[in-house]
């Protein structure tokens, strides 16, 4: 198995260095902005990090997490949605 330095920076150079999954998984919006319904980011409108390893905005997976469609489950990966809980 060869893989030159020349081939393996043409791949990183395309790569954002950041994950894929760094925006909001209901509205797509990057994590570093607000929810649609919010103005400002900060505390008010907080992330939540699920035990599945998706995060999404507080308001997002509220509005989310009320449908009955909803099932408590992560919208993306369907697994329950349990939120690590922050201090
Ligand atoms: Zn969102
Ligand atoms: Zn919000
Ligand atoms: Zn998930």
């Amino acid at each position: 198995m060869k893989v030159t330095i020349k081939e393996w920076n043409a791949v990183a150079s395309w790569r954002w260095d950041m994950p894929e999954d760094d925006v909001c998984g209901i509205c797509r919006v990057q994590f570093d902005g607000t929810c649609p319904t919010c103005k400002y980011p900060g505390d008010d409108c907080a992330l939540l990090n699920g035990q599945c390893g998706h995060s999404f905005h507080m308001h997002c997976l509220l509005t989310w997490i009320q449908q009955d469609a909803s099932k408590g489950l992560c919208p993306m990966c369907r697994q329950k949605f349990e939120w690590k809980k922050s201090e």
